[in-house]
């Protein structure tokens, strides 16, 4: 029978309580969130400043559709790029500090795009373990050698560089790791890279709007500028709440993308609605330092609370996330579902992160906080975790 694999693996999966399925949420991301009819308060969400569902983002999305309409009617070469996009453009080089930069619809297209492009057969591309699934396919599918380094550790990132001295080298790790919530060593990432001459990627997902001064991200709050690096990529789908990414660097580096890069050049533009309403997202990350400020006490309340309760926060061999990404590691599958279902029993909306997304035995209660939560919320979270975790 053609294609057999498909009824097996779903069943393998089922079998080993790792089967996904979507979830229709009912309201806009919040405090709350409905899913299938019930209210559960909302720690999965990636919203971490609270813009998604924001009047003013809200607002500005409407005014750019009046202003410009919602489609972009074609590829960013064609007649895709629009005012709205070079606005966008524009605020964020001003924002972020870098030269050049170009928008992208996801930044799942975003990361394959610069692997696909700069990463041949002869190159060598070196990304941390524990990067994003969207940066270690586009490694995989490239025809590039690729290794990778022990997570945030540059003495075996520096003792690959030594063995391999390929002067087409990219070095990529994210700013903030996405399922643990620690941060790359940023300075001495830079440091290895230029020691050997080589070029350095950070995937700030999760570290832009919340870190650094201004929501600059995570190579500002590490002390460098983000010009430093010689890729600094991002999504505005996280902290920025809305969706889509850019790829930010030299202007020789982004022509060359605008010239050779077909996940650039062969899809349409973001909707300019859209590019608006990121654009006003941006100048709130930038300008709205309540929010972060907010963020950061709740994330050290989440802290305190954990640890009143005895929780084990992050793996064992992990430095402790300090950002909104809060993980309780349980370890098997099947029991960090069943906690994540006890939860939601209780009305709190945690997700259950498990193989392939985190290494085998480490599945996990990835918990994020945003400004939208109070500390009650907080507490009774933490309170209610203890209680199941101590049933088990
Ligand atoms: C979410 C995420 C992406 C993908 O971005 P999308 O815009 O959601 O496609 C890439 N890298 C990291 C680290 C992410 O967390």
């Amino acid at each position: 029978m053609a294609f057999d694999f498909i009824s097996q693996q779903l069943d393998t999966r089922k079998n080993d309580g790792l089967y996904r399925q979507t979830q229709t949420a009912q309201t806009p991301q919040g405090r709350y969130i409905t899913v299938n009819g019930q209210r559960y308060l909302n720690f999965s969400s990636n919203d971490y400043l609270g813009l998604a569902s924001d009047p003013a983002v809200i607002t500005a999305w409407q005014e750019g559709a009046d202003r410009y309409g919602v489609g972009s009617g074609g590829s960013y070469l064609v007649t895709g790029y629009n005012q709205a996009h070079l606005e966008l453009t524009e605020q964020l080089k001003a924002w972020l500090g870098v030269e050049a930069l170009a928008l992208f619809s996801s930044g799942y297209s975003a990361n394959q795009a610069i692997i696909k492009l700069l990463l041949d057969k002869n190159a060598l591309l070196l990304q941390d373990k524990l990067n994003h699934a969207s940066l270690m396919e586009a490694g995989s599918l490239a025809h590039c050698k690729m290794l990778r380094f022990k997570h945030n550790d540059s003495a075996h990132l520096c003792s690959l560089l030594e063995k391999q001295q390929n002067p087409n080298t990219l070095i990529i790790s994210e700013g903030v790791f996405s399922m643990d919530g620690d941060q790359a060593p940023i300075a001495s990432l830079l440091q290895s890279s230029q020691q050997h001459n080589n070029w350095l990627m950070i995937d700030d997902a999760h570290g832009l709007g919340v870190l650094g001064e201004n929501g600059r991200g995570s190579v500002v709050e590490a002390g460098f500028k983000n010009q430093d690096l010689q890729i600094y990529m991002a999504t505005f789908g996280k902290a920025l709440g809305v969706g889509g990414a850019f790829v930010a660097g030299s202007q020789s580096f982004i022509d060359y993308l605008t010239n050779f890069s077909k996940p650039y050049i062969y899809t349409t533009g973001l909707p300019p609605a859209m590019a608006h309403a990121i654009m006003i997202a941006a100048q709130m990350a930038e300008q709205e330092q309540w929010r972060r400020d907010k963020l950061h006490s709740l994330i050290h309340y989440f802290r305190q609370q954990a640890t009143l309760h005895g929780i084990v926060l992050s793996a064992t061999n992990l430095q402790e996330s300090q950002t909104a990404i809060q993980p309780i590691i349980i370890g098997d599958s099947k029991k960090t579902l069943i906690v994540a279902e006890q939860l939601k029993k209780f009305g709190f909306w945690v997700t259950a992160i498990r193989p392939p997304t985190v290494p085998v035995n480490s599945a996990r209660l990835r918990i994020t906080l945003t400004t939208r939560h109070e500390q009650q919320d907080i507490k009774e979270l933490v309170s209610t975790i203890s209680t199941i975790l101590s049933e088990h």
